[in-house]
């Protein structure tokens, strides 16, 4: 029995809502709050005569920190799913602390204006300490460890695919099948096809960001940094087949080194065809990836939020996307004094995913592990007080449950390496 605060209703959250109301043993009330509230009374009208989940919706804007404060008290929720998008994750954090809530999230903080001053030197100081620069980092989150802590909440910080279930992956090696793990490759393959020039798979504004960014990896104790896509491998992925991947920045990293401190090297490769990297490159050669607004006829408009308004709405590729994902981890290290190699991923059919919750697999790939990860905290399985990452709890029952509810893994003991 629970009571749970979804907020957001985007691609993700349909998904994750979707699936939660499949475990209505656990889910027994759901409060569904996003910012434009019609689309939330659209999903709980569609689901309340095949759930016995109570749903309930609300409007909320996630970045006021009162109006949260006012739903959650209101609601009284036992957890807060926040999947709106990464701008919100510190108001959502800050009303959970403010309300005694346990809170969780599916990617990690980055301030939607980059332009900010006191953000920019923020960014800048911590680019020069650490050795990356992406826009996102752990950070401002951990930043919030003993405050969670001292109130005896928990966090649990991204908990989608990657990063969520690549680093399960990687305490599950650590816990079953290594003594010490050397390194870490994180390959994440998108071979499906949505037949249209270029579209993202997920909010464009978050995803295009990531993808023209700079790549960095970790290396005996310290950031590597890249220029953006400059290092390209090919690899032949279980399921799709060969494709061109490139090293890029992923958060899990971040946490990984921390927390899997005797690990060499980490990278992190994502599959991209080459008519998508033409247009990104594109785009961002004439500016159209700039979060700085620019007055056109009258009006300020931010390039980029222009741009998402041109690009088909990721939530509409479903029923156009066929083939596989194919996401997962490989290992090299050392068992009772022996080298060894270890894969584990998992592989997801875009259209069986339609059929089941009328969504492609990148929003389905992320939405089931966030219900997965709900459901460890509210049955208590991951409750530790403070702000933690996903590789720091007990990987058993997650990966049984994303087994048992649509994101089966597969294992190979004797992988092809990533050179
Ligand atoms: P969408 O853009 O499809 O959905 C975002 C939702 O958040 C929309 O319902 C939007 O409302 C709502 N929202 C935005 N701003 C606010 C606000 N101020 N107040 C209330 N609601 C708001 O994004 P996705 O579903 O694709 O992504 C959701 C999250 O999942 C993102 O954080 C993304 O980075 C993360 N993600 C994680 C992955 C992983 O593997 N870990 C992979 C893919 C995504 P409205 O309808 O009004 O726009």
């Amino acid at each position: 029995m629970s009571r749970v605060l979804v907020i957001g209703c985007g691609g993700v959250a349909n998904v994750a809502i979707r699936k939660c109301c499949m475990v209505p043993e656990v889910f027994s009330e759901l409060c569904i709050a996003s910012r434009t509230k019609s689309k939330c009374d659209e999903l709980a009208a569609e689901l309340a005569p095949t759930t016995t989940t109570k749903l309930t919706t609300a409007q909320v804007d996630a970045d006021s920190v009162e109006e949260l404060c006012a739903l959650i008290n209101s609601y009284k929720p036992d957890l807060v799913m926040n999947i709106a998008l990464p701008y919100q994750d510190l108001t959502v954090m800050e009303a959970c602390l403010a309300c005694g809530v346990n809170y969780m999230d599916t990617a990690n903080y980055e301030p939607e204006d980059t332009d900010d001053p006191e953000w920019k030197a923020a960014y800048e100081k911590r680019c020069k300490e650490k050795g990356f620069s992406a826009l996102f980092d752990y950070s401002y989150q951990w930043a919030y460890r003993e405050r969670f802590e001292q109130a005896g909440l928990t966090a649990l910080l991204g908990c989608g695919f990657d990063p969520g279930v690549s680093q399960a992956y990687c305490a599950y090696a650590k816990k079953h099948e290594f003594d010490e793990i050397d390194t870490i490759d994180i390959l994440d393959c998108n071979g499906g096809d949505h037949g249209y020039p270029f579209a993202t798979n997920f909010n464009p504004e978050v995803n295009l960001r990531e993808v023209s960014a700079p790549g960095s990896y970790w290396e005996d104790g310290h950031w590597v940094e890249i220029p953006a896509m400059s290092i390209k491998r090919e690899y032949d992925f279980d399921q799709v087949g060969h494709k061109d991947m490139y090293l890029l920045h992923h958060e899990e990293i971040e946490s990984l080194a921390e927390n899997i401190p005797e690990v060499k090297r980490i990278r992190f490769f994502m599959t991209f065809g080459q008519s998508y990297l033409t247009h990104m490159k594109c785009l961002e050669n004439v500016g159209m990836l700039s979060t700085t607004p620019v007055t056109f006829e009258g009006h300020e408009i931010v390039p980029i939020k222009f741009l998402k308004a041109l690009l088909p709405d990721p939530a509409s590729l479903g029923p156009r996307t066929h083939g596989k994902t194919n996401i997962g981890c490989i290992f090299t290290g050392r068992k009772d004094g022996k080298e060894k190699t270890y894969y584990i991923y998992n592989t997801c059919d875009h259209q069986a995913c339609y059929r089941e919750v009328k969504s492609q697999a990148v929003s389905y790939t992320t939405g089931v592990p966030a219900m997965c990860g709900a459901m460890m905290m509210l049955t208590g399985k991951w409750i530790k007080p403070g702000v933690h990452t996903v590789e720091e709890f007990d990987p058993d029952p997650f990966l049984d449950a994303l087994d048992q509810h649509g994101l089966p893994r597969t294992e190979n003991h004797d992988p092809v390496l990533v050179p």
